[in-house]
């Protein structure tokens, strides 16, 4: 069984569940209401175990910190929304959900306003740095994230411009959505949580024991969000931090725990992105037209497949997110998914080390990339 206890803060009164108060990161004065700060920690509760109950007591390494803060929130909620309304070049097609852009019809002229002169400041600007990949949108996003319980954003080192603009909707976004946003986050995290319970412990350790890489951070902080990027989730690295979509349908039910897994992986694939690299230059002794392509992001269809599996073993019937999406098809297509399946579930289930595992699997691609 997993001794996970969390508890959930909203405003600056702490609420501890299970009887077990767990010191928090202290607040300021400034509390922005309705802020959910849930934390999961198993450690903490085992401290709180008698002498001859913690040795029964494995210390969980399933430690996550959820989050749904302000203007983390809001911050997306004004990237899609200009996303949205600009000519969308993308792949995928951004949408708002239903009741937001009915919302938007309800604003008083004056909200309308300013409201439309913040979407217009992220049109300008903002949306031209992608939110994972773009010049310093990380730092912005781990900054927003930080200072959630700010009223005014006056520690957060972002763009002066940028604070100027989300400090005058603040109370705009405030009246209109933080509330249904913000029980909406909190609606996934807690339905998440009996998943968390009964899974979370044996799938870091598993995911640890795969990547032969430690459990990124105690905990991992996860800020959930009603909208994040074009995928659903995203994460920045060093440190670790996961931002995931409480409303992408695709993120719901048992496939929370699938995108939880999925994300806090990134922050574990080193050794196996360095594997991958140094086999495929073995593979490539060969003349330049005999070269062996692999896919860029093969490491990436490895990790989807690694967490999906391990969710799919512990939930009967549980298909996994790059099934159910097509993603094989349509992003992988070819031999990458059977390989990966002979390769390296074996490396999974503990018949193969990591190194013969990718070492076999970037074989076995080169080898179906030769013309029979
Ligand atoms: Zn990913």
């Amino acid at each position: 069984m997993v001794l996970n206890t969390w508890k959930i803060t909203i405003g600056a009164i702490p609420r501890a569940s299970l009887g077990v108060l767990i010191s928090v990161r202290t607040l300021a004065a400034k509390i922005v209401p309705l802020i959910v700060f849930l934390v999961i920690s198993a450690t903490l509760y085992a401290s709180m175990l008698r002498p001859e109950e913690r040795l029964f007591q494995e210390p969980s390494p399933t430690q996550f910190e959820f989050h749904s803060g302000f203007w983390i929130n809001l911050h997306h909620f004004l990237y899609r929304e200009a996303a949205v309304e600009g000519p969308q070049t993308g792949s995928h097609m951004l949408t708002l959900n239903i009741n937001d852009g009915t919302e938007l019809n309800l604003l008083a002229a004056d909200e309308r306003a300013t409201w439309n002169a913040a979407v217009a400041a992220y049109s300008n600007t903002w949306i031209h740095g992608d939110l994972l990949f773009g010049k310093g949108m990380g730092a912005i996003k781990n900054e927003l994230e930080d200072a959630e319980a700010s009223a005014d954003l006056s520690e957060a080192q972002i763009p002066s411009e940028l604070k100027g603009v989300l400090v005058m909707v603040a109370p705009i976004y405030r009246k209109h959505w933080w509330e249904k946003h913000n029980s909406q986050n909190r609606q996934w995290i807690l339905q998440l949580q009996p998943l968390l319970e009964n899974h979370g412990a044996e799938l870091s350790k598993s995911l640890a024991k795969i990547y032969e890489t430690p459990w990124p951070h105690q905990p991992i902080r996860v800020d959930v969000v009603n909208y994040a990027n074009w995928s659903g989730a995203y994460t920045t690295l060093e440190p670790t931090r996961p931002t995931i979509s409480s409303t992408e349908p695709a993120n719901s039910g048992e496939a929370a725990l699938e995108i939880l897994f999925h994300e806090s992986s990134h922050g574990m694939v080193d050794k196996l992105m360095k594997a991958l690299t140094a086999d495929e230059k073995v593979a490539n002794p060969r003349a330049a037209s005999e070269q062996v392509q692999l896919r860029r992001d093969l490491w990436h269809e490895v990790l989807f497949y690694t967490a999906g599996e391990l969710v799919a073993e512990r939930i009967p019937g549980y298909v996994p997110y790059a099934d159910k999406s097509g993603l094989w098809k349509r992003a992988w297509p070819g031999p990458d998914r059977a390989l990966i399946e002979q390769d390296w579930k074996p490396h999974m289930d503990g018949r193969a080390g990591l190194q013969e595992a990718v070492a076999k699997l970037v074989e076995d691609l080169a080898l179906a990339q030769k013309p029979q």
